[in-house]
């Protein structure tokens, strides 16, 4: 037995267990079914489509595969509708991290948009002291389970609202307070990344990071406008860069200006598979850009968007693509350090989550088969 046939297909149960990296994960894509009911109970929400958690995370998963827009996005009305009050939206962030660690996640950027959940009364900065302190406790709970994780909050602004500079001036005022950085999502068609563009300028002088959501649903020129006039330091999905990669008919890989630049500079991609599925970005895991951005070293990151919509994790996601193309711990590995080494975080903490978890983490887990109950054959 040698250590490439152990590693070449990585189990379940070693997925779990890798040490992973999300980026990409929205808190009210995330919630347990479980939770939304009894929050609904709670806070006297009564616009549930269903009251049994099963059937409630159906539900979610079946309106999320439709097809449909609008039920896409009816699913986030009632996760944000029951996440109106100071302990909900603390027990919604605590109950993350939690998931996010028994997932053998380490490092999580977690994203929100404060502004939908002013409803009841909170202010926005209630709404991110909140988080903030869910976060706290889901690590302080994981920690006690054996886990170990570390999340970090981005905030995000609605494309289609007027609330970007505010938002990105939260974002900045609690950058030292479990604030990593600034995020813009919502419908790309009509709502240019540009529009936006005090709130980038001024996180830009304030030395700030931000990511944008773009390359999704949308072609080149939303992430040429995220990239090139916004300045994003990292591009949500990115999905449709793959329209500037031609590929000849003897198989050769052409770059244009765009691809080129987005692999020369590093740019992250936060790439996220199934959600992509969902939404029409790709129409399979097999014919998915991901394959081939990989083979060409682009910066790709392997994150799940919607944990809730989606029904997935991070061990799922990659579950899914050793499935389809083959990948071995050492893939996964990449795509792990690929994901740390664009986090929002300091250089220093980055480096040493490299050195000191991720990689160890896998080597553990390459080094298994040594240890494997003896086959009979003896040394
Ligand atoms: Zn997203």
């Amino acid at each position: 037995m040698t250590s490439e046939t152990v590693t070449t297909v990585p189990t379940a149960d070693q997925i779990r267990r890798a040490p992973k990296v999300l980026l990409h994960d929205h808190l009210d894509g995330g919630l347990r079914p479980a939770t939304v009911v009894e929050l609904a109970r709670e806070t006297g929400y009564d616009g549930l489509p269903e009251t049994d958690p099963e059937a409630l995370g159906v539900w979610f998963r079946e309106a999320a595969d439709s097809g449909s827009l609008e039920r896409y996005l009816e699913t986030f009305s009632h996760t944000c509708a029951v996440m109106q009050t100071r302990d909900a939206l603390v027990r919604v962030a605590a109950e993350c991290a939690e998931d996010l660690a028994a997932d053998g996640v380490v490092y999580a950027e977690v994203r929100y948009a404060p502004e939908q959940h002013l409803e009841r009364g909170l202010s926005l900065e209630e709404v991110v002291e909140a988080v903030n302190e869910g976060f706290r406790l889901g690590e302080r709970r994981a920690r006690e389970a054996g886990h170990r994780i570390r999340v970090g909050a981005l905030l995000t602004a609605m494309r289609h609202a007027a609330r970007s500079l505010e938002i990105a001036e939260l974002a900045n005022r609690y950058r030292d307070l479990g604030v990593v950085g600034f995020d813009i999502a919502g419908a790309e068609a009509g709502y240019p990344p540009t529009r936006h563009l005090d709130a980038f300028e001024y996180l830009k002088r304030e030395n700030n990071h931000f990511t944008i959501h773009a390359g999704e649903a949308f072609g080149l020129p939303s992430i040429w406008q995220a990239l090139q006039w916004c300045g994003a330091d990292r591009l949500g999905h990115g999905v449709r860069i793959i329209d500037d990669i031609h590929i000849g008919k003897d198989g050769a890989v052409e770059l244009g200006r765009l691809a080129a630049y987005v692999r020369d500079k590093r740019v992250p991609l936060e790439m996220c598979p199934t959600s992509n599925l969902q939404t029409g970005a790709a129409p399979s895991y097999a014919e998915h850009p991901i394959g081939l951005l990989r083979k060409l070293r682009f910066r790709v990151t392997v994150n799940t968007d919607n944990r809730l919509m989606s029904g997935t994790s991070m061990s799922r996601e990659f579950e899914h693509l050793v499935e389809t193309f083959g990948y071995t711990l050492d893939d996964l590995q990449w795509f792990t350090v690929n994901g740390m080494k664009s986090a929002f975080l300091p250089f220093d903490e980055r480096l040493a989550m490299i050195n000191d978890v991720i990689k160890p983490g896998y080597a553990e887990l390459k080094s298994e088969w040594l240890f494997q109950e003896a086959s009979g054959k003896g040394l």
